[in-house]
């Protein structure tokens, strides 16, 4: 256990993950769940913690309780966006978060990441293959949270994310800490000759990243996350990857194209403790 990227939490039941590099960051709450330890059936057993994919309402809200539960904050404080697979980042401010606190904000905005230096309000991602970043920048106390599959990573959802983060608080990506989640690894991500080709047109380090095996085209997600943070000046040795994947670790993980869609999500969570 000593030598790997993360550490595992079980309490009450619910197991879930978090970075040791960034739990190295005392101001901050980083987590991944699994999908064990909640109310939810079928397959959306147990810990489903998406109340968009069909899954009974009570079950997903008690579960949430329990997620939130383990990591010693309320559901109030969940912070969550509409993910659209696109590259639009979010940023919450005092003035939005106020919005939101006073019931205000009716809807999830559509956003693929977040950003913020409000302490107390916890960024989430849903992912069932797609893979969860977080963003630390330890100076000015800024996070972000980022949800890519292959669209958002080709249209570099992580670039526009740092690029946000620089704006607003002023800090650069060279003291950057970076905690990738769990996602599907490139074991199993295969992609048709379509995809391949879209990033073959519109990224020259393509194919760093697209393997040809067998007679099949692999896709390796981190490893294009990685290229662009690396690009974006990004050290290496700020950059942590849980190294697990979603399809092969089923007892574990919900896997959207294991189980050819109808399945529950996961929630990885980055939080500015108050
Ligand atoms: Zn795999």
């Amino acid at each position: 256990m000593a030598n790997l990227p993360y550490s595992v939490t079980i309490e009450n039941g619910v197991k879930y993950f978090s970075s040791k590099l960034l739990d190295e960051v005392d101001f901050l709450l980083n987590a991944s769940s699994s999908r064990q330890g909640g109310m939810s059936k079928g397959t959306f057993s147990a810990l489903n913690l998406s109340k968009a994919v069909g899954d009974a309402d009570e079950d997903v809200v008690q579960n949430w309780r329990l997620f939130c539960g383990v990591l010693g904050i309320n559901t109030q404080q969940i912070f969550e966006v509409n993910q659209v697979h696109g590259n639009n980042v979010l940023v919450i401010d005092a003035q939005l978060l106020a919005k939101k606190q006073n019931g205000q904000l009716k809807q999830a905005i559509s956003a693929d990441a977040i950003v913020t230096d409000q302490p107390g309000v916890a960024l989430t991602i849903l992912t069932a293959d797609c893979l969860p970043i977080i963003i630390v920048d330890p100076q000015k106390k800024a996070i972000a949270m980022v949800h890519a599959g292959w669209r958002g990573t080709c249209q570099g959802v992580i670039q526009q994310t740092l690029n946000r983060l620089a704006e607003c608080y002023g800090g650069t990506p060279d003291n950057w800490l970076i905690g990738m989640g769990p996602c599907i690894g490139n074991c199993c991500y295969e992609v048709g000759a379509d995809v391949v080709n879209i990033f073959r047109e519109s990224h020259a380090d393509w194919y760093t990243y697209c393997y040809y095996k067998g007679d099949k085209w692999s896709f390796d997600l981190i490893g294009a996350n990685m290229s662009q943070l690396l690009k974006a000046g990004v050290r290496p040795q700020n950059i942590c990857e849980l190294n697990m994947c979603t399809a092969c670790q089923p007892e574990d993980f919900f896997s959207y194209r294991k189980t050819l869609g109808a399945t529950g999500r996961m929630m990885s969570l980055a939080m500015l403790r108050e």
